[in-house]
């Protein structure tokens, strides 16, 4: 299993395209390219590489993470996945992407629920569904089994958290799911996040300052 980042739009969002690297089988994650120069360098990579996409996963309906859902729905044919209490977040984007001043095309409706412990195969690979609501309300997470990583969408950031105060954001509930979700993952655990740079649930749980707050209680 491969994965390979995008870093789109102003929200400085990562997009990622994660391939059995045999089968070419590819699930995009969070597509956020929504300049034409973003769609085109995730179009040539694509097509570069020969891979195959066979699905859309949001792990969170924000506009920044579904800004290009219909571009790539439309290009490749493909359904959209996420999480059922996302429903209002893709229902609001529209208004809240006027308001920030935003380029956005709506996206379409997800096609198809995924909840806990749903499996998301491609090729050889396949991708777990952990719900790691805080962020949003249906906030999701994905975990490899294969290999010790986790793309955890606005749940977790290296040195951060998910910011709680969009409508649906809830911290007693984000920091549950850190404690309950993430941190319970072995230390080696690549966390790809939403947004800045990959980190290990080891390092995060040393060193985040967040984190250390809330596991201030408990030393
Ligand atoms: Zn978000």
């Amino acid at each position: 299993m491969k994965v390979q980042k995008f870093i789109f739009n102003d929200f400085r969002e990562i997009t990622y395209l994660v391939y059995d690297e045999k089968s070419r089988e590819t699930v995009i994650i969070d597509p956020g390219c929504n300049k034409d120069s973003e769609r085109k360098r995730i179009v040539e990579y694509i097509e570069k590489y020969g891979l195959k996409p066979i699905a859309i996963v949001n792990t969170h309906g924000h506009l920044d993470h579904i800004c290009c859902n219909k571009f790539i729905k439309d290009k490749y044919n493909i359904e959209i996945l996420s999480n059922d209490k996302e429903l209002d977040n893709y229902k609001m984007a529209a208004t809240v992407a006027d308001f920030y001043g935003f380029p956005f095309e709506e996206s379409p409706m997800p096609d198809k629920f995924i909840k806990e412990g749903d499996e998301i195969a491609f090729g050889n690979s396949k991708l777990i569904v952990f719900e790691t609501s805080g962020h949003t309300v249906g906030s999701i997470s994905l975990i490899s089994p294969e290999k010790e990583i986790v793309f955890t969408g606005d749940v977790i950031f290296q040195g951060s958290i998910g910011r709680t105060d969009l409508p649906g954001g809830d911290l007693d509930v984000l920091i549950k799911t850190i404690k309950e979700k993430i941190l319970t993952l072995p230390d080696e655990t690549i966390i790809f996040s939403g947004h800045g740079y990959e980190t290990t649930v080891g390092e995060e749980a040393k060193n985040n300052p967040f984190i250390r707050e809330m596991l201030k209680d408990e030393d």
